[in-house]
């Protein structure tokens, strides 16, 4: 079987993020990022359609009472997130998929985690259901600080601490990754995913 797009950029971060694991724990450097920690899923989540494939994958293998509780949390999180971005003339094309040139800046990432932080839709008492299917922007987000100064109510990013290599592995796979096509569309996770899921239903409808 071929190996998806998704699974390609899996196995290539999976392999950066290994070694530098490995890196941290030789040089002394311990990650405070573990189960039951989840402030970092009640961020923005900018991923791919790529991404957005995996965790459709993941959505259509689920059962379907599985599939109506992640379903209606993607509604109701897609619909906060339009209310969000459409509240600034700057931020209204982040409602709808944009090219990989586009970014949302950071300013947005911390406007939102301080006046919004709603969780991510795949996120259940407190643990990721996808986990296995997480986007590439969950995978290299490590902190070696206390894990509550990553709440919402600590407004000073300086207060936790992203180790160096934490920073150089995000640079390693940035050089890895093949670049995106011109073609390939960026988002906001549940924006995205709700997307992808609506066309696979969409195409198995009139297909
Ligand atoms: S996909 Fe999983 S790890 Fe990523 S933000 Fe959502 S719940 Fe958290």
């Amino acid at each position: 079987m071929n190996e998806k797009l998704y699974q390609r950029h899996f196995r290539i971060i999976n392999e950066h993020v290994d070694q530098a694991l490995v890196d941290m724990q030789e040089g002394g450097e311990k990650i405070s990022c573990g189960p039951g920690c989840s402030y970092c899923c009640h961020l923005l989540v900018e991923i791919s359609e790529d991404e957005a494939d995996a965790l459709a994958d993941w959505f259509f293998c689920q059962a379907a009472k599985t599939q109506q509780l992640v379903w209606q949390r993607l509604i109701s999180k897609s619909g906060v997130l339009r209310e969000f971005f459409s509240s600034r003339r700057a931020t209204q094309k982040f409602i709808t998929p944009y090219p990989a040139h586009i970014d949302i800046p950071q300013g947005v990432f911390t406007r939102y985690f301080s006046e919004v932080a709603a969780p991510c839709p795949f996120l259940e008492d407190g643990r990721c259901v996808a986990y296995e299917h997480r986007p590439g922007a969950c995978r290299l987000h490590m902190v070696s600080s206390a894990p509550e100064l990553c709440a919402p109510c600590c407004d000073d990013d300086s207060l936790y601490h992203l180790p160096p290599r934490v920073e150089q592995l995000r640079r390693e796979v940035l050089e890895a990754l093949p670049d995106p096509e011109v073609t390939v569309l960026f988002g906001e996770l549940s924006i995205l995913v709700r997307a992808a899921i609506e066309k696979r239903l969409a195409e198995t409808h009139f297909g």
